[in-house]
């Protein structure tokens, strides 16, 4: 058996505007990082592959933003499927790393792969059904349950959840797809066209992060309704509002209106809680997948 902490690994968090590649060891220690911008393909990879190269890695792991292809069996696993991003739609991102630097890969999406590093080395330690959700430039989640990542037909798209709007809210939301789904309607873009202002510069309005509660809780207690988890963790830029955690658990109580009752659910503030891992838990996720590999 390989002792921890023995083996080096590479972790790489594909993101739409920077890819972060760093190495490190099973027990979550990171020893480098460093960001590259991700212009296309042919420019950025080669510059993760020069990274990565003489690490002396014995695995990568790869959380990537999406859509992604996770299905192992498919001619086009490993593969950003339908992105806009210039260049990187049907980009096949696992097979070009593993053909250069010889090593497994292991892939999930970024939301999955930031789950994956709160539930293995950050404060929901051992949760096996969980969900983190991102609210920055977009909305993404990831989802684990029974202590497996959920993939399924592809892989969960929940930002784009339709919701019902609030009462008097007529903002016909930014996503391009579907309107006022939960990205459309609350995320860091939406808040700003919404209300004609950076949200980090809205602070002071107490109307924008009631509203931004109301359809972040509406969201939580339908994935609470739907995947029963143990934990919600929330990270992403709009989340560093930290008064929206205390509105957001009063809008889910709200929604669940006395209908599920459990232990967990009375200690709200234990059950929806703040990403723990810094920046980080994307990379320490890649680490995860990575191990994995071996
Ligand atoms: P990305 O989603 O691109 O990885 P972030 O998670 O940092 O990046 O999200 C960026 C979004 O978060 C922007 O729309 C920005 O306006 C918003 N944001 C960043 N900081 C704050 C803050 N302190 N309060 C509210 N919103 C913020
Ligand atoms: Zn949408």
């Amino acid at each position: 058996m390989i002792q921890s902490g023995r083996n080096k690994y590479g972790a790489l968090e594909a993101g739409g505007t920077k890819m972060v590649c760093a190495v490190g060891y099973d027990d979550g220690r990171i020893l480098e990082k460093v960001s590259i911008p991700t212009l296309e393909p042919d420019k950025t990879i080669p510059e993760i592959i020069g990274f990565f190269r003489d690490k002396n890695i014995s695995a990568l792991g790869v959380a990537s933003f999406g859509p992604v292809d996770l299905d192992k069996t498919s001619p086009t696993y490993g593969y950003i499927t339908s992105t806009p991003k210039k260049g990187w739609g049907n980009y096949p991102l696992v097979s070009a790393l593993k053909e250069a630097l010889n090593v497994p890969v292991g892939f999930d999406t970024d939301v999955n792969g930031a789950l994956l590093g709160e539930v293995t080395f950050g404060s929901s330690k051992g949760i096996t059904d969980a969900i983190y959700i991102t609210i920055g430039t977009g909305i993404g989640g990831g989802v684990m349950t029974n202590g497996k990542l959920l993939h399924g037909m592809m892989h969960p798209e929940l930002g784009h959840m339709l919701l019902r709007p609030e009462e008097d809210d007529k903002f016909k939301g930014v996503c391009p797809f579907h309107g006022n789904c939960f990205e459309g309607l609350a995320s860091g873009p939406a808040i700003e066209k919404r209300w004609g202002e950076k949200a980090e510069k809205l602070y002071d309005r107490d109307e924008v992060w009631e509203l931004e509660a109301f359809y972040i809780g509406q969201a939580i207690a339908n994935l609470i309704m739907t995947l029963s988890p143990k934990r919600i963790i929330l990270g992403g830029g709009v989340m560093h509002q930290s008064k929206l955690f205390p509105l957001i658990r009063e809008a889910v109580k709200k929604n669940l209106n006395g209908y599920i009752r459990t232990p967990l659910l009375e200690k709200l503030d234990e059950y929806i809680v703040t990403a723990s891992l810094g920046d980080d838990q994307g990379i320490m996720g890649c680490i995860k997948l990575a191990a994995g590999e071996m």
